[in-house]
């Protein structure tokens, strides 16, 4: 290659040089960022998912035509497919996930282009950094989730799409047990001995046994020291044990899903009991320095049921949660009928004010003890969210909005008229 082909591109990612992305199904993709597009899955010549437990472990599907086709074309500056995601935030000025890992992983760039090959193959050697979604075992069902991360959605998703119980598609997502597999330990263990960063979520990592022997195992075989640990969970159990396993880590990353505070945080996320992760959130924050826990985020997703809220969220982490960085708003696109988009015209003005409130006192220096960046980080964020908001008006799914809201609300007894008034006016047949 010529040192001009080694460039990056203005659209090149280093993700599909270094990382492996696990998806609950045990079904390789470039990044969590892919997740929404059923279609885009790293897939073998036969068309079937590459995944991560198959027996012959990842050396062809970390050179598949996919992934090959996904490198050249990021090299030539064109935009994957499957990356619409990270486009499309850019495309709103927000800092996307290409960005971030860009800036995370720029020491990588220089190696990952040296040893692409002109079809676009790179060795696996390369990874040293991991995702995995461990399967789809959850204690919650929250509202805009699917089973295909939670378990517990099934009966939901069978009342929604009018599925019958036994539906193929239900058991399969039923049955998901690829974590306990002897070929992903074995894949897992091989990746990991050139790991820097391991990034676990679910389902709900905390809760699973397998990730305690998975980080005993780190621990035994002296890797843990040299692997910056992160986690994304939704914080309704701490257990202790983990602490103890935590602080035999180079660092720890932490990142809460939390989409509200109190009620409505309750509501979103069925059947949270917000008393309980507020003690847990106060608990992680006041012992983050005793395990090396330098990172610690609420990640927040920005739905038709909290855009309203967003305001009380961030000052709950401000006042709260000290060691907390500014919380991480992701603007959700998926199912579409949660998309701000679909909210009438008089809730997008109100929650535009709120959130431009919300800007104009960020800018103004408060909280004060974020990093510069991240304060600027979230401001552009929430200029691109009103943006968002405003930039389309999909009230035509505002049908299936109150569908989903009506069947989820009778299935768990309760009441969005209660949990959030402001949304009175679309539940109000009279
Ligand atoms: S460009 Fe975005 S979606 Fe694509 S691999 Fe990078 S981070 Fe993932």
């Amino acid at each position: 290659m010529t040192s001009e082909a080694k460039k990056p591109s203005p659209t090149w990612c280093v993700l599909p040089w270094i990382h492996l992305f696990v998806g609950e199904s045990g079904a390789l993709r470039p990044c969590c960022m892919t997740l929404e597009d059923p279609a885009m899955v790293n897939r073998d010549e036969d068309g079937n998912p590459c995944l991560v437990y198959a027996p012959e472990g990842i050396e062809a599907a970390w050179n598949s035509g996919f992934m090959r086709e996904m490198r050249r074309d990021m090299l030539a500056g064109r935009r994957p497919a499957a990356c619409s995601r990270c486009f499309r935030d850019e495309d709103l000025g927000i800092r996307s996930h290409r960005h971030l890992s860009n800036t995370l992983f720029a020491k990588h760039r220089a190696e990952a282009l040296q040893h692409t090959t002109p079809d676009g193959a790179s060795p696996t050697e390369l990874i040293c950094s991991l995702d995995i979604r461990l399967g789809n075992r959850c204690n919650l069902k929250c509202r805009m989730c699917s089973p295909v991360s939670s378990r517990a959605m099934l009966s939901d998703y069978a009342a929604l799409y009018d599925l019958a119980r036994n539906d193929e598609r239900l058991l399969k997502l039923a049955g998901i047990d690829w974590v306990a597999k002897p070929e992903f330990l074995h894949t897992f263990e091989a990746c990991a001995t050139r790991a820097e960063r391991l990034h676990f979520s679910g389902g709900e990592p905390l809760l699973m046994p397998e990730m305690t022997s998975i980080l005993e195992g780190l621990i035994e075989r002296g890797q843990a020291p040299g692997i910056e640990l992160h986690f994304v969970t939704n914080l309704t159990i701490l257990p202790e044990r983990m602490f103890e396993l935590w602080v035999c880590f180079k660092s720890l990353g932490m990142v809460v899903s939390l989409d509200a505070i109190g009620a409505l945080a309750e509501y979103i996320r069925y059947p949270l009991r917000w008393p309980e992760v507020d003690r847990n959130l106060k608990i992680l924050d006041a012992r983050a320095a005793s395990i090396n826990c330098n990172s610690l985020h609420l990640n927040v997703t920005v739905q038709v049921y909290n855009v309203l809220a967003l305001d009380e969220l961030v000052t709950y982490s401000v006042n709260e949660l000290p060691h907390f960085g500014r919380p991480k708003l992701s603007l959700l696109y998926y199912p579409e009928a949660f998309n701000i988009q679909v909210l009438p015209p008089e809730v997008k003005q109100l929650a535009s004010e709120r959130l431009a409130r919300l800007a104009k006192r960020l800018r103004a220096g408060w909280p004060g003890h974020w990093p510069a960046e991240e304060t600027a980080d979230l401001i552009g964020t929430i200029e691109g969210i009103i943006e968002h908001m405003n930039s389309a008006d999909r009230s035509d799914l505002l049908p299936e909005f109150r569908r989903w809201t009506e069947i989820l609300d009778a299935s768990r007894g309760e009441d969005v008229q209660t949990a959030i008034p402001e949304l009175s006016p679309l539940f109000d047949y009279e």
